[in-house]
């Protein structure tokens, strides 16, 4: 476009890509004082059994509360994290929070299956040297049962470095708790690969659900994932689930868990609390009937 428009083009398209970095500097720089500044919260997306329609358990999901651009969502703030090495401190804190917040609902609601809570991870975690000691001290002064804590863990972030990331993967499974592969299907792990990961859930990617339910070739390649992970014992959850007929299909492949805006869009801890509440009083009940829908 900037060539059609001439010089002036060209021109525009410099204080574009200037101003683009600039932007980038100044969130950075906003980035390193955001965990000390509080501006951080946790978001809480209900993940759903698709048997019948129960909560069991939730994904914790970072937001940025920046004083003068508002919540920021992670898919704008997490690059520069990563590339900065403050997803180290932020997923700190994201684990440490999520993991006494899920505490705190397990003693809260004593009677109701107990409630998972996923953690997602990114590669810069995975492999530093501190992860492991850190996750056994944030289960201890949480009091949260190793089973009932699954981290995330990106299809490419564990092939990033193959055969470290498994065994770092395999001595997190020693604390018993459980790794879920997340956005699945985006990347390009073999079936023998995959096979090797001691992962417990695959996560679809949700833009394979998105016409599952409309294109055939869709649906094969979601039935496809089902029976494999199926045959190695892997438990599937559906990203991405928004309409009525992706869920009638999915559970009649018999995939175990979905998660989506058809159940609930991410909330805050206290609208996470009614959606437990409600799912105790209302077993089977769907989310969507009263689920709030902020951004
Ligand atoms: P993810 O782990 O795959 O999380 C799911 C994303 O899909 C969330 O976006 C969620 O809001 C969105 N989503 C869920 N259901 C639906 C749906 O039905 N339709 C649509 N269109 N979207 C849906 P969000 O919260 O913006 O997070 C984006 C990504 O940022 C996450 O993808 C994850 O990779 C990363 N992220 C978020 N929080 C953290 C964190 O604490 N640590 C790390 N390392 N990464 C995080
Ligand atoms: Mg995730
Ligand atoms: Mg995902
Ligand atoms: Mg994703």
């Amino acid at each position: 476009r900037a060539k059609t428009q001439g010089g002036g083009g060209y021109a525009m398209f410099d204080r574009g890509m200037h101003e683009e970095a600039l932007r980038r500097l100044d969130l950075e720089l906003d980035l390193r004082r955001a965990l000390e500044r509080n501006q951080f919260e946790a978001y809480y997306q209900p993940i759903v059994r698709l048997r019948d329609t129960r909560l069991v358990g939730f994904e914790a999901l970072v937001r940025w509360n920046h004083p003068d651009r508002g919540l920021i969502s992670p898919a704008e703030f997490i690059p520069l994290a990563e590339d900065s090495g403050l997803i180290v401190p932020i997923g700190r804190w994201m684990l440490d929070t999520a993991c006494a917040q899920m505490r705190r609902w397990q003693l809260a609601f004593p009677r109701r299956p107990a409630l998972t809570v996923s953690v997602n991870l990114s590669a810069r975690q995975l492999t530093h040297p501190d992860l492991l000691p850190e996750i056994r001290r944030t289960l201890r002064e949480s009091g949260l049962s190793p089973r009932h804590l699954k981290l995330e863990i990106t299809e490419s972030a564990a092939m990033e470095d193959g055969d470290r990331a498994i065994e770092l993967m395999a001595a997190l499974k020693r604390t018993r708790l459980k790794l879920m592969l997340d956005d699945f299907g985006t990347g390009y792990s073999s079936l023998s690969y995959l096979h090797r990961l001691p992962i417990d859930t695959l996560k679809v990617d949700r833009s394979f659900i998105r016409h599952v339910h409309d294109r055939a070739a869709d649906r094969s390649f979601v039935e496809t994932i089902l029976n494999l992970a199926h045959k190695l014992g892997r438990e599937v959850v559906c990203e991405g689930v928004e309409l009525p007929a992706q869920e009638a299909l999915l559970r009649g492949l018999g995939a175990e868990f979905a998660q989506g805006f058809l159940y609930s869009r991410p909330v805050t801890a206290a609208q996470a609390e009614m959606l437990i509440i409600d799912d105790r009083e209302n077993p089977g009940r769907l989310l969507r009937d009263i689920a709030p829908a902020p951004g």
